[in-house]
């Protein structure tokens, strides 16, 4: 369409409710203004046909089973503060039950079983995600907040991808593995966050599976329904009993899930905090550990970067799941000559962002995760104002019931402010400038965190040299947040160590021989 036919096509100012003065005002460069005008109408997915019971027990053993504490806690819709199902909460006994479970199945049948063997259970529950994709994406929405297009588009299919890309190792380890033997550690134990619940199921258990060990999973708190609908494509499945079991529970379950005795490598995604907790505790032990932690990623935007381009990359890298990603492009450091377009930009492309019911088809930024999460936004963010920092929140309104926090950003922030350095986890993107590459390299580096980064530019050599020298496990050039099941993802520094996917992520469930 062109720029005088959408201008004629426009209501009158007042009806659009958009910001046409400002547009008019600074006047360098004409800008589309659409206001209200190309609202979208509500396209609610159907959530009628999936069915999510009242209560779920532990899956240990390959048996629903209730949990020896007797106690459950209640699994909540953080867009609607309503209660979808009550959960088990495992403890101690519990947990030694599961990782005895899976000890059982590892001696008895998983190690000793053909390779090819494996493979045949592990595309099963691929296919079986695939078929269940629509039922999971719901629940993965209705129970962490996060848009249906992205659980439907992103969560759900990367999950399935990543147990085909794994039954597809499970009998080939010794091309993995050059000239060495591989074999399984035994049973692994679990713990995954909130953030993308069976996306992360499935990052920890195919792995796992492929390489002969058994698993111990713990969802978090706050999401564990996907993860029992995962136990339930498992048991359909007919995996042999115990090679995969689910306790869900809170840190407590964690913790004694990593201090068990019976387990020989713990695999966690969380925070940082949590992640040293984990690494004291099994200091001095045979475990082995892969940590996947926080981060703090910058996002590099050279003036000679496709300037709209890099906009819709900053909006994907730090809006993306409500910015609960532990690569968000979370600090944005801009070269000086492109601030003020790039700030005005992303000022017109924030106000268009639809924040709202994760079931609509149309939302783009969802429901915070929880009433503490939502705390820990609102506290960081007041501290950025405090600190002197210029804010702009989209011009949104914010549905009553639930928790909600608009996309935001900051600007004139200084790189030692709490904002620029620490992780908030939330829609809350930190603008920064530098003036020449060794000083966007000095920045992105200035962190405890090395997760992640971004490159825009039109120069491949530029994003040879920055990526060389850039202290991130991950880093994207002219797009972000690209994930793939034979890529290889994780830490350096307080991010964690440890790589997950592709060949590398292997290497965290063998012992190699020769
Ligand atoms: P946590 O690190 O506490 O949670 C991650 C997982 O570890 C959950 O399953 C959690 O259980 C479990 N856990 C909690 N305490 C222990 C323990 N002592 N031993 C073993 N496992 C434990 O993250 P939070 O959910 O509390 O989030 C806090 C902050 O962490 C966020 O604001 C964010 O900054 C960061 N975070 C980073 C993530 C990442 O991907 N890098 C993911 C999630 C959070 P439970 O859920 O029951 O507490």
């Amino acid at each position: 369409m062109s720029r005088e036919m959408t201008k004629a096509a426009q209501p009158s100012a007042a009806a659009r409710g958009g910001a046409p003065e400002r547009a008019a005002a600074d006047g360098a460069e004409p800008r589309l203004v659409f206001g209200r005008a190309w609202d979208y109408a509500p396209a609610p997915e159907a959530a009628d046909h999936v069915t999510i019971a009242p209560r779920y027990d532990l899956f240990i053993g390959g048996a629903w089973r209730a949990p020896r504490s007797g106690k459950y806690f209640d699994t909540i819709n953080p867009a609607t503060e309503s209660k979808l199902s009550e959960v088990a909460e495992a403890n101690a006994a519990d947990v030694d039950d599961a990782v005895r479970a899976a000890r059982a199945a590892y001696e008895s049948t998983w190690s000793k079983m053909k390779a090819s063997e494996r493979a045949k259970y592990i595309f099963r529950i691929a296919r079986a995600i695939q078929e269940k994709a629509r039922e999971l994406a719901i629940v993965e929405s209705m129970d962490g907040g996060k848009p249906i297009k992205e659980s439907r588009d992103v969560d759900v299919p990367l999950a399935a991808a990543h147990f085909f890309y794994h039954a597809g190792w499970a009998d080939k380890l010794d091309y993995a593995f050059h000239g060495r033997t591989a074999r399984p550690l035994g049973v692994a134990g679990q713990i995954i966050p909130w953030n993308f619940p069976l996306l992360m199921a499935a990052w920890k258990i195919a792995p796992a599976l492929a390489c002969g060990n058994t698993v111990v999973l713990k969802p978090a708190e706050t999401t564990p329904l996907s993860a029992l609908l995962l136990a339930r494509i498992i048991e359909e499945a007919e995996l042999p009993p115990g090679v995969v079991n689910i306790v869900t529970g809170a840190g407590e379950t964690g913790a004694a899930l990593a201090a068990h005795p019976g387990v020989d490598k713990v695999a966690f995604t969380g925070s940082t905090e949590i992640g040293k907790r984990i690494q004291k505790a099994l200091a001095g032990t045979k475990k082995r550990l892969t940590l996947e932690l926080g981060g703090k990623a910058a996002n590099i935007v050279f003036a000679d970067a496709p300037i709209d381009q890099a906009v819709e990359g900053i909006v994907g890298g730090i809006y993306f799941n409500q910015g609960h990603v532990c690569c968000a492009g979370s600090r944005l450091l801009v070269e000086e000559s492109v601030h003020d377009v790039i700030v005005r930009k992303l000022k017109d492309r924030v106000a268009t962002l639809r924040v709202g019911d994760p079931l609509d088809k149309n939302t783009d930024v969802g429901a915070i995760n929880s009433k503490m999460q939502l705390d820990k936004i609102k506290q960081l963010v007041d501290a950025g104002a405090a600190e002197g920092a210029e804010r702009y929140s989209a011009p949104c309104a914010l549905p009553e019931k639930g928790y909600w926090f608009p996309p935001t950003f900051f600007t004139g922030a200084s790189q030692s402010s709490r904002i620029a350095r620490e992780e908030i986890f939330g829609p809350v993107l930190t603008v920064l400038t530098f003036r020449t590459p060794d000083e966007a390299l000095e920045k992105a580096n200035n962190t405890m965190y090395g997760l992640s980064a971004g490159i825009w530019t039109d120069k491949g050599a530029k994003i040879f040299w920055m990526a060389e020298r850039l202290k991130a496990g991950v880093v994207w050039g002219n797009t972000y947040n690209k994930f793939d099941p034979s890529s290889p993802f994780g830490g350096y520094k307080e991010s964690g160590f440890g790589r997950e996917g592709g060949r590398q992520g292997l290497s965290a469930y063998v012992e190699l021989d020769g």
